[in-house]
């Protein structure tokens, strides 16, 4: 940041007004950094699938037209490389809209229950190769303060994640919905690939992910646990993660109770 605070020292309302005035100017500051941070990360990670789609495309120019199978294949990646940026964009509109919710909006009421039966019955719907078991620990009235389209979101990233990340013998998920005095506490557990000790610190970063290089297969984005974190943040609530290498992973999500 190039903002330098000014000084005053007259010990009186000048000098509290220099106060405030640099405060200010210092989160506006790390404002504008963060902005500038994410054009850059979002710049940066949108030239792969680019160059990747421009490679296909001088493919399918040069030989597509008498190749049948690097037509095939040239045209598929293509729609891969697109679908994920299309993705990417979504996500990152979500990561914007999430930046200004309104805590004081009587609309922060989500049936938790309702909700997460509704996300697993979809995610059943569409993952049909799945177990997938509800664990429900709290009574039908509990509620939390969160809009329940967000909470919703919040547990379609952490099904698809688990979804995602597991071996094709190993794909169960359990969702469990618990709380104590200050949260709803949601749970979701894969018996996923896991994540490393090294990963877990970076996990919540914006396009992270663990092992690149064989995560592009996978056609994720790097952006779903951002999404949470912010979330999470912005809702006053938790979000943890508790993970073996090759084990499996549970993601807790800590969202205030309503009273
Ligand atoms: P992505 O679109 O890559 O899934 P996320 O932000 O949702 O992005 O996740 C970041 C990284 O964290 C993933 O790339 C993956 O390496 C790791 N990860 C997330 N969820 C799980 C999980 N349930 N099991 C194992 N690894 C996970």
């Amino acid at each position: 940041g190039e903002f330098k605070p000014i000084e005053i020292k007259t010990g009186d309302e000048i000098e509290e007004l220099a106060h405030v005035y640099n405060e200010m100017m210092m989160k506006t500051n790390a404002y504008v950094e963060q902005q500038k941070r994410f054009v850059s990360d979002v710049s940066h990670e949108l030239r792969t699938p680019l160059a990747v789609l421009d490679g296909h495309i001088n493919l399918l120019n040069r030989w597509g037209k008498n190749d049948a199978e690097i037509l095939d294949e040239s045209l598929q990646a293509s729609q891969f490389e697109i679908s994920r940026m299309k993705k990417m964009l979504e996500e990152m509109l979500a990561l914007a809209r999430l930046e200004n919710v309104d805590l004081s909006s009587s609309e922060l009421d989500c049936d938790v229950v309702k909700v997460c039966k509704h996300a697993v019955k979809n995610f059943a719907l569409v993952r049909q190769e799945f177990e997938i078991e509800l664990i429900q620990k709290v009574s039908e009235e509990t509620r939390a303060k969160i809009y329940p389209n967000h909470y919703e979101q919040a547990l379609s990233i952490l099904l698809d994640n688990a979804a995602k990340y597991s071996p094709d013998d190993r794909k169960s998920v359990i969702i469990t919905i618990d709380e104590d005095e200050e949260y709803v506490i949601t749970k979701v557990s894969d018996k996923g690939i896991g994540i490393s000790k090294e990963d877990i610190q970076h996990l919540f970063e914006r396009f992270f992910r663990a092992d690149k290089a064989r995560n592009r297969d996978i056609g994720g984005t790097g952006l779903g646990l951002s999404i949470m974190a912010r979330l999470a943040e912005n809702y006053k609530g938790k979000i943890e993660v508790e993970s073996e290498l090759g084990v499996g992973s549970t993601f807790i999500l800590k969202i205030p109770k309503l009273d």
